[in-house]
């Protein structure tokens, strides 16, 4: 019992001499930092919370051992910042990316690959060489930071592959975008000259239908070349860029509306609509009528066509299409009734007696009407009394097409004469003239078209004959027939 008693009592000593130890501990740490802490708030008192913040700084350095790093870490041999191609360009197939640094820029580049090799090959030459320009001109700014991306965004009208550079520069963060278009011929295997593809007074004309369709921004375009500063070919026409309250806007207008502006011809010009399916097998004959519309006699021949299931060309004159309603309507009818309107100019005069300027004029002023009447350009130009000059030719921006089988109902003036004469002539590809104004004429055609359709003949358009016969069009050459 006693032994027990001075077991108890040394075990109470022992524990109250740890409680002790662990209390000065204690105490001894406390002292420690509230000393710190009031160092702390001595500085902040003073007003400096900078100070104060490193104070605290110091306190953690003191109390937290730092790691020192048993390696370093390799120094980055390039610039910190690195290209990058964005998702909003559409590409027709593959593309090929480059990603690099050169002078302390860093580029990137993406080209499309076609299957065509010898296609591919020529437009990475065109990209690498546009890369080449770029990364000269930034090598002028060593001292800044400078960024490149060079993207694109690609079409094709007919044999013309466009593509359409997109250079995203950037130097010391100020963004400097430009675009460059660049057209390859795939039939003809070469590269066009996209500068000139669309001649100069096309921009006047691009401007006036962006002023209709954006009547707000009409004021800011000018229609001069430097306006539309690229655009990019597509299936469903030409894509025109300009700038407009500050940002990127564009315009595509089909190549039915441009084509007489183009120096190349796409789709072997506007064929790709309007061309109804006819047996090739068989022959093809294309009535087509001059110097109107009449209202009278060429709505009574759009009835007589509709009738036989036939189709023709009408060569109008820009001014009489103006003359009354009744003549604007009639335009408006042979363009709606799958018929085909090409011009005769605009007043009938002798192209190639006129200065270059007159006969520019009277080309486009016809075109210009029709356009406004029927909200499309004309297919064809055949020059007054079938007369041209090489200037015509040149300054068309049309193919030019005249006749070889001539119904003479001018001459004659009568239908049965007029009858006998073409069923005699006709053959299989021959482009027939006649005149819709004359009321002889009218009567010759509705005995003519059975009579035609009943020997074996598909009566067409002219589009539909060059069509199916397979004829190249150019704007500038002339056509007499299918054949030549
Ligand atoms: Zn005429």
């Amino acid at each position: 019992m006693k032994r027990a008693k001075r077991t108890k009592s040394i075990l109470k000593r022992l524990l109250l001499g740890s409680c002790c130890v662990l209390m000065l501990i204690l105490t001894f740490f406390l002292i420690n930092h509230i000393g710190k802490l009031s160092n702390t708030k001595a500085y902040a008192n003073a007003g400096s919370v900078d100070t104060a913040v490193q104070a605290w700084q110091e306190m953690m350095v003191t109390d937290v051992p730092q790691k020192v790093p048993t390696q370093t870490p390799p120094q980055p041999e390039q610039p910190v910042q690195k290209a990058e191609f964005s998702k909003k360009y559409e590409h027709l197939g593959e593309a090929e990316e480059v990603l690099a640094y050169a002078d302390g820029t860093a580029y990137g580049l993406r080209y499309p690959v076609y299957e065509d090799a010898d296609c591919s090959n020529v437009v990475r030459a065109a990209a690498e060489e546009l890369l080449a320009a770029q990364l000269k001109e930034l090598s002028g700014f060593a001292d800044e930071e400078c960024k490149l991306v060079i993207d694109y965004e690609d079409g094709t009208a007919g044999e013309l592959l466009s593509v359409l550079f997109r250079i995203e520069k950037e130097i010391n963060g100020v963004a400097q975008p430009e675009r460059k278009q660049w057209i390859f011929n795939k039939k003809k295997g070469e590269t066009v000259d996209a500068d000139t593809l669309f001649a100069d007074r096309a921009y006047s004309y691009i401007a006036g239908r962006v002023k209709e369709i954006t009547e707000k921004d009409g004021g800011k375009i000018t229609g001069e070349r430097e306006a539309f500063s690229s655009y990019l070919l597509t299936a469903d026409g030409a894509k025109f860029y300009y700038e407009a309250d500050g940002k990127e806007q564009s315009i595509t207008l089909p190549y039915a509306a441009l084509h007489t502006y183009m120096s190349v011809t796409v789709n072997g010009n506007v064929v790709a609509d309007g061309i109804r399916e006819l047996d090739p097998e068989k022959p093809m004959i294309a009535l087509t009528f001059d110097d109107g519309p009449h209202y009278i006699n060429t709505q009574r021949l759009l009835k007589i066509l509709e009738d036989n299931g036939a189709r023709s060309t009408f060569f109008v004159l820009g001014d009489r299409s103006f003359f009354t309603d009744a003549n604007k309507e009639t335009l408006r009818m042979i363009s709606k009734s799958g018929n085909e309107v090409a011009s005769h100019t605009y007043s009938h005069k002798d192209l190639a007696a006129l200065s270059i300027e007159d006969m520019i004029a009277e080309i486009t002023k016809a075109s210009d009407n029709i356009y406004a009447l029927t909200g499309e350009y004309p297919t064809f130009v055949r020059p007054p009394y079938g007369s041209f000059n090489d200037d015509v030719k040149q300054n068309a921006n049309s193919p030019l097409v005249t006749w070889n089988l001539d119904s003479e109902d001018w001459k004659s003036r009568d239908a049965d004469t007029i009858v006998a004469h073409v069923l005699k002539e006709a053959g299989d590809g021959k482009i027939v003239l006649m005149h819709d104004i004359h009321t002889f004429s009218v009567d010759a055609a509705e005995i003519l078209i059975p009579k035609l359709i009943e020997r074996g003949y598909q009566i067409v358009t002219l589009r539909e004959l060059f069509y199916y016969k397979g004829i190249e069009l150019e704007n500038g050459k002339v056509y007499h027939s299918a054949y030549n």
